[in-house]
């Protein structure tokens, strides 16, 4: 678990936008995660009507699983590209607004009223503007995320939780010395002290 060779890295919001503009988006899977519907139970424990957050949500097809099947889903994405590909490549009309708690932001909502992403960086949201939720789908999002930002962002996503909600968490497991990431490897013990 010598993790020293990725703590300091850094990818900027402007690297990952650019990234969606060359289509250099190898991390998104067109046919969905299998692991979700592996531990679809364990999400949703038998509860109906979820109110689910997709942090770092790109444009996860798994968002409009959970909508089908009755749910509600909320995402948070910089990239405006990502969140217009998801509308379009869903067939989805959508309209958009300016969320006016957050300068530049913008939220995309399905005219059906049950996707709404964010168009920001997540670390712009609090619980008083997108309210608790009771399901978290975390796949490329906390491994995503900047290894000097991980305390920041565990700390955010244990707000934007109710009591009695489930969290899945993909992580991926690697040597770090072997690849700069993202995405990065997150150790379990780290996981642990991050969550509680
Ligand atoms: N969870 C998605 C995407 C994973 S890639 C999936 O499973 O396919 C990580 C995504 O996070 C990228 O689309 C990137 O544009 C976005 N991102 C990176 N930093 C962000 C930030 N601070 N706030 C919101 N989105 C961010």
């Amino acid at each position: 678990s010598d993790v020293g060779s990725q703590k300091d890295r850094v990818v900027t919001e402007e690297e990952w936008l650019e990234k969606w503009e060359m289509g250099n988006i190898g991390f998104h899977k067109e046919e969905g995660h299998p692991l979700l519907q592996k531990y679809l139970d364990v999400l949703l424990n038998g509860r109906s009507g979820l109110r689910i957050f997709f942090p770092l949500c790109g444009k996860a097809v798994e968002m409009k699983w959970l909508t089908d099947m009755g749910h509600s889903v909320v995402g948070v994405e910089i990239s405006e590209q990502a969140v217009k590909e998801f509308f379009s490549e869903h067939s989805l009309p959508y309209c958009e607004e300016p969320v006016t708690e957050i300068s530049g932001a913008k939220v995309f909502q399905s005219t059906s009223g049950n996707i709404s992403l964010y168009c920001c960086s997540i670390y712009d949201l609090s619980s008083s503007i997108v309210g608790k939720f009771d399901g978290v789908w975390d796949r490329g999002a906390l491994v995503a995320v900047n290894p000097c930002d991980r305390q920041r962002y565990a700390s955010l996503m244990i707000s934007l939780v109710e009591k009695n909600s489930s969290y899945l968490l993909v992580t991926v497991s690697y040597d770090p010395n072997k690849h700069k990431g993202p995405p990065f490897y997150v150790p379990e013990s780290e996981i642990k002290s991050l969550f509680g």
